[in-house]
């Protein structure tokens, strides 16, 4: 039997730019998109929303729906979704996280184009085929559609805090790992590889090595490598190209940690971690671009928990079902504790 191709859908409506906030106004009227509602975060300062508001009005756009996003959960969604007017022709997520995890997830009932427009890089979601909500008080991924515009105003992101940027850091270079673990699995269980998604996911991050700067050079190629992840998991149909055990490990930190930090801060020092697991090949390169971006840095301001990190790391295998990664192949548990005291690297990263 012939393998199945499963159609994908490209976000066709792209701009990583400066400027790109105060345009939007014309690019939903070159869509012929009308009726907009627009879901931004809370607290975000007053001139980014204006902003866009602005370019609506001056561009003769219908503002249907303006709701300020508090709550990521997957109930808030449903419930936002229920008001939503239903003349509504395009869902406007503004702003970090719960923002655009809540619109896309609405856009997706509604089955009306979602259009993402971060104000900051701090991980990949802003061009993920997922929402990660809460359900009932815990944190999921849920399956949700590709953004069909993303909208990265650079000028926005880069002044968003350091330390969301050099979250987004951590979530990029996790793609590294992720690779590997999905070609284990493939040996392990001959789970599906789509080789362009695992290239594509690979060549973003080298690019973003080649130049791993904030300055508005590095932040385009930093943006456009989270944003062809978005495509690299809507190629594979799955979110493997994006995730592996680092992934696991973080998600085990959100269930258990007393204090979750930033997704990609969890995700960046499990990459390191894991990158050791699985032999090494990528371990060097990770270290280099967490020292150069202040990443290491940040880790030892606000060391984690070692128990907690070890009790995520216990538990983290178990967490996706049938999900084979590098987790599965070794004692875990017995290598992280000995290179928490004997890395140098990790030095000061645990407490
Ligand atoms: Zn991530």
């Amino acid at each position: 039997m012939m393998p199945t191709q499963h159609s994908v859908s490209i976000p066709p409506l792209v701009r990583v730019k400066s400027g790109a906030l105060q345009r939007i106004g014309k690019y939903m009227q070159r869509e012929r998109m009308s009726n907009i509602a627009v879901f931004s975060s809370h607290g975000l300062p007053e001139e980014i929303p204006d902003c866009l508001l602005d370019s609506l009005q001056q561009h003769e756009r219908n503002l249907v729906c303006r709701e300020e996003i508090c709550e990521g959960s997957f109930e808030h969604a449903c419930l936002m979704f229920q008001r939503l007017p239903r003349n509504t022709d395009a869902i406007v997520g503004l702003g970090g996280g719960k923002a655009i995890d809540v619109a896309k997830y609405i856009a997706f009932l509604a089955g009306l184009p979602f259009i993402s427009v971060p104000t900051s890089l701090s991980n990949d979601g802003f061009s993920s085929p997922q929402s990660s909500l809460t359900v009932d008080g815990k944190r999921r991924s849920l399956a949700s559609r590709l953004p069909y515009g993303v909208l990265v105003d650079l000028d926005v992101c880069q002044q968003a805090p350091e330390i969301l940027w050099l979250s987004g850091v951590g979530d990029l270079v996790s793609k590294l790992t992720a690779v590997i673990d999905w070609k284990l699995a493939y040996h392990h269980n001959k789970t599906a590889v789509n080789d362009f998604a695992a290239l594509l996911s690979d060549a973003t991050v080298m690019q973003f090595i080649a130049n791993p700067t904030r300055a508005v050079t590095g932040l385009r190629t930093f943006a456009m490598a989270l944003l062809l992840n978005g495509v690299a998991m809507e190629l594979a149909g799955s979110s493997r190209p994006a995730s592996g055990s680092e992934h696991l490990i973080s998600h085990g930190l959100d269930s258990i940690s007393q204090r979750p930090r930033l997704h990609g801060l969890q995700v960046g020092l499990a990459t390191y971690c894991v990158s050791r697991l699985q032999g090494g090949q990528q371990t060097q390169r990770i270290h280099e671009l967490f020292l150069s971006t202040g990443f290491w840095e940040a880790i030892r301001a606000d060391p984690f928990d070692k128990d907690e990190f070890l009790q995520a790391l216990r538990i983290a295998p178990k967490l996706k079902g049938d999900f084979h990664t590098v987790l599965n192949e070794c004692d875990a548990l017995l290598h992280v504790t000995q290179w928490i005291e004997e890395d140098p690297h990790l030095h000061g990263c645990f407490c």
